[in-house]
């Protein structure tokens, strides 16, 4: 039997009306959340994405403010205003989309945020309390990972699951959220000599790369769960995964789709985000 279909889609809406009703709540206690988003040159991809995260703060209420700089701006000034945004106050969350020109240490701009407007979660100090399991931002991408196996009831504890890349903003955060919730976890990675033999043993395979069909059916268990995250084009210019969708759908239990699976979760995790650190402002 084909797969269940995790509709990501589907899910953020649900999420999405859910936000809603927190900025209604922040709202009546007299705190307008908001997102600052800064973007620095000319990249389409990135123009692309900035748009969408300021539509999708729009859709449910809250205030984004997006700085475009020219791709000449110095590494000093995107600090200063990354430190001015720091500062202010209206601002619950920062987002310095990358890739940043070569001439700027992206680095060097994260760790500038303050970890409590951290809202991308890719500080070091976000980075160490996922690690150690204090409260702090999770990167939106396999956080939204984590809502989707939470949606369709999955219980993670005692299961293998296998991650598959270790990037500092996917798959070394998901590997740590996967463990916290009592997965044994393996991560492959380009050097990883024999990818099928850990994939099959997988309940749950997360597939992190940014190559077309890395996972094939013949590489998973009947029943697993696959997550794809990979974001490529096919022969024909159309979006695709890094799992093959026809081929997978026919032995998993679950599989999300791509376009429609992770890709909107991501988005969705950035406005959670930004809503808990408007939130925390309500205890400070
Ligand atoms: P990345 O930084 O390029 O990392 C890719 C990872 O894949 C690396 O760890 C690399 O290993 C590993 N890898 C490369 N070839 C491999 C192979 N043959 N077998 C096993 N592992 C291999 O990419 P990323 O930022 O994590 O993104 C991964 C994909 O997800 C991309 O397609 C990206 O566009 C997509 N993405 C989607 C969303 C979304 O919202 N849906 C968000 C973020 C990223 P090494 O470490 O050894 O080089």
């Amino acid at each position: 039997m084909a797969a269940q279909l995790i509709d990501g889609n589907a899910l953020s809406q649900l999420i999405r009306t859910q936000a809603g009703e927190r900025v209604l709540q922040l709202q009546a206690r007299g705190v307008k959340p908001g997102l600052a988003v800064v973007l620095v040159g000319d990249n389409p991809a990135s123009q692309v994405y900035v748009r969408n995260k300021v539509k999708a703060c729009e859709q449910v209420g809250i205030h984004s403010v997006m700085e475009k700089y020219d791709a000449s701006l110095s590494q000093a000034e995107l600090l200063a205003r990354v430190e001015a945004l720091n500062q202010d106050k209206h601002i619950h969350g920062i987002l310095v989309q990358l890739p940043l020109p070569a001439h700027i240490d992206a680095q060097k701009v994260i760790e500038a945020i303050a970890p409590e407007k951290d809202v991308d979660g890719f500080h070091v100090a976000s980075a160490g309390a996922l690690m150690t399991g204090l409260p702090g931002y999770w990167p939106c991408t396999p956080h939204g990972c984590m809502k989707m196996l939470e949606h369709i009831g999955y219980n993670l504890r005692g299961k293998h699951a296998v991650v598959i890349g270790r990037s500092n903003i996917v798959g070394k955060p998901m590997a740590m959220m996967l463990l916290a919730q009592n997965a044994t976890v393996t991560v492959c990675h380009s050097a990883t000599t024999d990818l099928k033999h850990h994939t099959l043993q997988a309940d749950v395979i997360v597939a992190a790369v940014g190559k077309r069909n890395i996972l094939t059916a013949d590489m998973v268990k009947p029943g697993a769960v696959v997550l794809d995250v990979g974001m490529n084009r096919d022969d024909d210019g159309k979006l695709c995964g890094d799992v093959d969708f026809e081929g997978v759908r026919q032995v998993a239990s679950h599989i999300t789709p791509v376009p429609g699976g992770v890709g909107p979760m991501t988005i969705t995790m950035l406005l959670v985000n930004t809503l808990a650190s408007a939130e925390q402002t309500l205890h400070a």
